[in-house]
């Protein structure tokens, strides 16, 4: 077989395997690989080194693309200083992920503001970082997606769906009220991923007011609290909201600058 018609084998070859990178960069790595007179085995494994980048390229995006996460912000963004009731250790000992391993929980909880989305989210972009599949979801959409499913005879789908992540992050537990088949839900999805699979969960009640988002059943709260905290860390985050702090550290300075004006 001539140069030329080996290698539309092998350009063929790779079309039939779908490695779409490693053919794209065939003539540039061939070009490279007679100038540098590498082996063959370096040449094989540059060419497949490209494939495998853009394959774990592609991987990871569609990690970020599934997560839903609503923010960019990294634990690396946190201002600790700025949250004193934050302890840091915990949240770098969370970073490691090691949580995960034994399906611990993590439980945010405090008033608007103080920063429990931000650290939810942190840590679900440390995890999608590392190749585990997160999901992102409110309460609020959980609730409604469990709703649908129930109406639409996809319960059972459903239910797998959100067992189905490494993480899943539930944002805003207890801006409204869950009564009946709202709390149903909720309780289901804990239920199913205790001891298997770890839950992010921000809410802006402490647990023992926990009664009133399930003001129906606090049996359904009392049985929900038991498994999410039987492996859990607990960060209780008071202190003002981030926001109307640094809204007040402008005012501040405006007015310090006012005052010296005068
Ligand atoms: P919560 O979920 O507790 O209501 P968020 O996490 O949404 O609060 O935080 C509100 C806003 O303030 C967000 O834009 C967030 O990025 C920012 N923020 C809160 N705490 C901090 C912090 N310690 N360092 C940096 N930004 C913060
Ligand atoms: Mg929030």
């Amino acid at each position: 077989m001539s140069e030329a018609s080996t290698y539309q084998e092998l350009r063929a070859h790779l079309a039939t395997l779908r490695l779409a990178a490693a053919a794209e960069a065939l003539p540039a790595e061939l070009e490279r690989a007679r100038a540098d007179k590498s082996s063959h085995t370096a040449f094989a494994e540059s060419l497949l080194s490209i494939e495998v980048d853009a394959t774990l390229a592609r991987r990871q995006a569609s990690l970020a693309r599934f997560a839903s996460l609503p923010s960019p912000w990294r634990i690396a963004d946190f201002d600790f200083d700025a949250q004193p009731s934050v302890d840091r250790s915990m949240v770098t000992e969370l970073a490691s992920l090691r949580f995960l391993d034994d399906a611990t929980n993590v439980l945010l909880i405090g008033p608007p503001g103080v920063g429990k989305t931000m650290l939810a989210v942190g840590l679900g972009w440390a995890a999608v970082e590392a190749g585990y599949r997160v999901y992102y979801t409110t309460a609020a959409d959980l609730v409604a997606r469990c709703h649908r499913a129930a109406l639409e005879g996809r319960w059972a789908t459903t239910m797998r769906f959100y067992a189905g992540p490494r993480l899943l992050i539930v944002d805003e537990v207890g801006y409204l009220p869950l009564a009946g088949e709202a709390a149903a839900a909720l309780f289901q999805v804990v239920t199913q991923r205790y001891l298997k699979g770890s839950i992010a969960l921000t809410t802006n009640l402490g647990v023992g007011a926990w009664g009133r988002i399930f003001n129906d059943d606090p049996m359904v709260a009392a049985a929900m609290l038991d498994r999410l905290l039987h492996r859990s860390v607990v960060f209780n985050i008071d202190g003002e909201s981030y926001r109307m702090r640094t809204h007040r550290a402008r005012a501040d300075k405006l007015r310090s600058k006012g005052a010296k004006r005068d």
